[in-house]
């Protein structure tokens, strides 16, 4: 493959962007190279301005669950472009997507939608301290919720690729109210909560963490972060903006059969436009403006052209009752593939996955937080990715990223995928 153009794009690109990129892990900064730049992409392929084709496995960070261009999200964009694009006043089309939303997730009575994920999470923390009249929280190190200041305390995907997992510009006293604890260990939790007793407001987690690559949940983990909340007053924000209308209807509440009382969205509930969302039960919605005193707005909220988008990908996830089977199956299928070929090629790996979340972790000890995740051979993961690349399968340029598996993926693309990584397994 050749990358010509999109070199030339990025020395242009670099001139008058940061780092030539709009968000940081599009760079190949980890990996080396140059980012491939597209022109278009359909169902399970991408499309670089060279001319070559890739299956993708990124779909977007994640909101692509039914592949690129999905025709009923195009139609509904641009018919509704033609209507007008932004009012900054209520439209029936907000209505109608926030009741759908509110009928397909768990345990929740109102939504309000907002611009990126990185919003839903900030308002989240807001509403909690609001609703709690405490100012901590505790979050997990290794997860990501965004780059609004209280997140970047040990933060994961981006923030970790790029070594910075504490921002400078954050100030001291901001991250003071930011406490950690490790994923998957409960016992830290209870001392985290009794060290700070009446003072944590929330506590924050990706209920599937996906952005130290994929790391599930250990039995009892998130049950008994349900129980300590609940005895100590504090809320438990579940951060879905990964696993929401991805890994079930209901996101990881109805996977997992766990409540939380804020859940936050993004990606999936967009179709591919920026939109990110945070819901609970009304009697902590109704604290948010203009019922209540906790201040949340937008101008571009609610955006008729990204309500659109999100409405028609939210009806074709509710009408469809295999979705999650059928994706959760295409999973398991790629990771018994990768299992096999890795193996035969000796090579020390662990693949973690849930419905249609996986990662590949170059170390063979069990991946369960952190610290575990950090023990990835990256110099391995840097020849793995950028073999996939020559051979046309298309994943995150970092190691601390889950593949997202799509509906449009047939088993030819992922029997293509398995092929190619049994060819670059030789070399790695
Ligand atoms: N939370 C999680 C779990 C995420 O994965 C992300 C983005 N990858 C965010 C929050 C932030 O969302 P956004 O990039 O839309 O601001």
């Amino acid at each position: 493959m050749t990358y010509q153009r999109s070199s030339q794009l990025f020395a242009e690109a670099e001139a008058v962007i940061p780092g030539g990129v709009n968000s940081p892990v599009r760079a190949f900064k980890a990996v080396g190279g140059t980012p491939i730049f597209v022109k278009s992409a359909k169902g399970a392929y991408l499309y670089d301005e060279d001319g070559n084709r890739y299956i993708d496995y990124i779909n977007s960070w994640g909101p692509m669950i039914l592949g690129h261009a999905y025709e009923p999200v195009v139609t509904a964009v641009t018919e509704r472009a033609k209507l007008g694009t932004s009012f900054g006043t209520p439209t029936a089309l907000e209505t109608q997507i926030a009741a759908l939303a509110v009928s397909m997730v768990p345990n929740i009575d109102k939504i309000r939608f907002v611009n990126s994920g990185t919003e839903a999470c900030m308002s989240a923390i807001r509403l909690a301290r609001g609703y709690t009249k405490r100012d901590k929280i505790i979050k997990f190190s290794g997860c990501y919720h965004g780059h609004s200041d209280s997140f970047l305390i040990q933060a994961g995907s981006g923030a970790v690729t790029f070594g910075s997992p504490n921002s400078p510009g954050v100030t001291q006293g901001t991250a003071k109210d930011t406490l950690l604890a490790s994923y998957n260990n409960l016992e830290n939790v209870k001392t985290v909560i009794e060290a700070n007793p009446n003072e944590i407001a929330a506590i924050i987690i990706e209920p599937v963490a996906g952005n130290m690559g994929c790391i599930p949940p250990q039995k009892d983990f998130l049950e008994g972060l349900r129980t300590l909340c609940t005895a100590n007053g504090i809320l438990l924000i579940f951060d879905e903006v990964m696993t929401g209308f991805r890994l079930a209807k209901g996101g990881a509440q109805e996977l997992l059969k766990i409540d939380a009382d804020i859940v936050c969205f993004g990606k999936v509930i967009g179709g591919g436009l920026p939109v990110g969302a945070f819901a609970a039960r009304n009697e902590i919605m109704n604290l948010l403006a203009p019922l209540g005193p906790v201040y949340q707005a937008g101008t571009l909220s609610g955006n008729p052209l990204a309500m659109a988008a999100g409405l028609a990908m939210l009806e074709a996830l509710n009408n469809d009752t295999a979705i999650f089977d059928r994706l959760a199956e295409k999973t398991a299928y790629l990771a018994k593939g990768i299992n096999t070929v890795l193996k035969a090629a000796k090579i020390e790996f662990t693949i973690n996955s849930v419905g249609s979340m996986i990662s590949v972790h170059f170390d063979s000890n069990p991946v369960t937080d952190f610290k575990s995740a950090a023990n990835g051979d990256n110099e391995t993961f840097k020849k793995f990715f950028h073999g996939l690349l020559e051979e046309g399968v298309y994943i995150a340029p970092s190691a601390y990223e889950t593949w997202f598996i799509t509906d449009a993926l047939t088993y030819e693309d992922l029997d293509f995928t398995i092929a190619a990584i049994e060819k670059v397994a030789q070399g790695l």
